[in-house]
């Protein structure tokens, strides 16, 4: 029984695939591969989702794996005060996953942990099919504690976490052994959440350059704050004998298991998610080389339907070859236009009906939604109301839509919600402002698609990549950004874009002074008025936000990266 099923995994992995069996397996805490699929909180989980799709679409032999996550990261609500209410996600987990036989264990604490596997498979363009296999400790036997391990996203204590993190690292390692796969020869840690699958590959083969000629390490954060760091004095009872004494020195820093560290330590290949990034990652970790590949995001799942429409007709090709988005330029601006009324529409009458919010489709749109936390200061734009209200009755009305979750344990970014409600209230007869609940994929593609300015407003050098503004792009929706991240890439200004604040060139941190003053002076004087008043021009730069920077900033672009510089090298 379990011999068969072994062999048809095998064997579904390998439907259309010329090239043999999966090389490549990609860990992640979270991957948003389904809109259904509630097992992702924001960028990195998308992020992971979008390369396993463009994996599937490239027959790139990738296999996924990531934690089950059955309560997801949290249902948000908001009350009217702009209080954050969280809910567990309620998924039926059976009605889109398929449990298998194949079974593995643990050892937390010295409690062995039984883990069962679910499976899901990508199918690309041609029906090759990339598997992603999410780990389950909810098993009878198993203790309470330990079941409720791959239930939350970011949830529960530290030691939660960590014991999260032993699942995911070395149970992902024995699960795909257990699997009947023998062809794996890349392990490739998306972040440093799977950093201890390191060790279960170091114990097995005993080897320190054999264990990094296998590793992979993509690092997202930025800050040293944000890396996953445990107290050797719980850690080291935790992980028991999976932690060799002999490398402690190596992978702890300030007397902490660092996941970070660990994961350099063994990685033969380390990269940033942008060029920036790339640069800020080696100052933080110097000794280590450290290259960068540019994020993208999943071209066919991120066009908006009429622009699937347009690009159809016009662009053939495009779903399996994003470059050729570059002909864009040749299309009529009537028919971008078109199709960006037809989801601006979709978006205003979800508003309205939803929210009461009185806006129209004509008026100038300008969507914010992402993570709502300090540093991206969510509400800079509506930091002084007066002055938005003034620009508004000079260069013309503005609509603004919010989305975005806040971490349940992250004060500041709560306070930033309440404010922009304060301030919807305040204002509520001046300025159309709404805020979107429940932020999610979902919700993600419906605004990147249907507002007319993509604003993005990160205190510079802390946002890695960011990649909702690619979405945008795709839509042919130009961004408004801080130059951070990708957006120090992407943006040419008043073609592909605006760019809030410092110059490319001026290395400066964000002073929230200045980069509110360039905000409000660039809409009062470049980008409302270009939008009302010279709409021609205005499309122009719709159609190079496709053909500059969504040709470019997708995932098939960026895995190809992967495969030349960190897979198979
Ligand atoms: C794309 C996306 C993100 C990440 O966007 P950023 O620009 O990196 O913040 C987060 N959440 C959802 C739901 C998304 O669709």
């Amino acid at each position: 029984m379990q011999e068969e099923i072994v062999e048809n995994v095998d064997q579904t992995a390998n439907v259309v695939n010329s090239g043999g069996k999966p090389k490549i397996a990609y860990f992640s805490m979270e991957i948003g591969i389904d809109e259904q699929i509630p097992t992702y909180s924001g960028g990195l989980g998308i992020l992971a989702g979008d390369t396993i799709k463009s994996c599937a679409d490239l027959n790139v032999p990738m296999v996924g794996v990531t934690l089950l996550l059955e309560n997801g990261y949290f249902y948000q609500k908001i009350d009217e005060n702009g209080h954050q209410i969280e809910l567990p996600i309620q998924f039926a987990v059976s009605d889109f996953l398929r449990l298998l036989p194949s079974t593995t264990n643990v050892t937390i604490e010295g409690r062995d942990v039984q883990l069962r596997v679910w499976y899901y498979e990508v199918k690309g363009i041609t029906g090759y099919i990339v598997p992603v296999f999410f780990l389950d400790s909810n098993i009878e036997g198993n203790s309470e504690w330990d079941r409720e391990l791959t239930k939350h996203l970011y949830g529960g204590d530290i030691k939660y976490r960590l014991g999260q993190e032993i699942i995911l690292g070395i149970g992902g390692i024995r699960i795909l052994q257990a699997l009947g796969y023998k062809t794996i020869d890349k392990y490739h840690m998306n972040e440093g959440h799977a950093a201890l699958g390191t060790l279960e590959l170091y114990n097995q083969i005993e080897d320190i350059e054999k264990v990094r000629e296998q590793c992979v390490f993509t690092t997202h954060t930025p800050v040293a704050a944000g890396h996953d760091q445990f107290e050797l004095s719980y850690a080291k009872p935790m992980l028991g004998d999976m932690l060799p004494e002999s490398i402690l020195n190596d992978v702890t820093f300030e007397d902490k298991l660092n996941m970070t560290r660990l994961a350099l330590f063994f990685s033969h290949y380390i990269n940033g998610v942008a060029k920036k990034h790339g640069e800020v990652s080696r100052l933080m970790f110097p000794g280590y080389t450290i290259d960068s590949i540019t994020n993208g995001v999943h071209t066919p799942t991120w066009v908006s339907e009429p622009f699937k429409v347009l690009f159809d007709k016009h662009i053939p090709g495009w779903r399996s070859d994003p470059y050729i988005l570059r002909s864009a330029f040749s299309i009529a601006k009537e028919e971008v236009w078109y199709a960006h009324m037809v989801s601006k529409k979709k978006l205003i009458d979800f508003v309205n009906s939803r929210y009461n919010a009185g806006m129209n489709y004509e008026d100038f749109t300008i969507g914010f939604a992402r993570r709502q936390t300090a540093y991206k200061r969510p509400d800079l734009l509506i930091s002084d109301p007066q002055r938005l209200i003034d620009i508004a009755e000079t260069a013309g009305a503005i609509q603004i839509i919010y989305a975005g979750k806040a971490h349940p344990k992250d004060g500041s970014g709560k306070e930033t919600i309440k404010k922009i409600f304060d301030i919807m209230k305040t204002y509520r007869d001046k300025i159309k402002i709404t805020y979107i609940q429940n932020y999610d994929m979902r919700i993600g593609k419906m605004m990147t698609a249907g507002v007319d300015l993509w604003l993005n407003t990160p205190r510079r050098p802390r946002e890695a990549s960011g990649t909702s503004g690619m979405k945008a792009a795709h839509n042919g929706v130009p961004q408004f950004s801080t130059l951070d991240g990708w957006w120090l890439e992407g943006c040419i200004e008043n073609i592909t874009g605006w760019s809030i604040g410092p110059e490319k060139t001026e290395d400066k941190e964000s002073d929230d002074e200045i980069d509110r003053n360039d905000l409000y002076n660039k809409l009062e004087t470049w980008i409302i008025p270009k939008f009302y008043t010279d709409r021609d021009n205005w499309i122009r730069t719709m159609r190079s936000c496709i053909a500059i920077n969504a040709s470019f900033f997708n995932t098939n672009r960026m895995i190809q990266q992967y495969v030349l510089n960190a897979y198979f090298i």
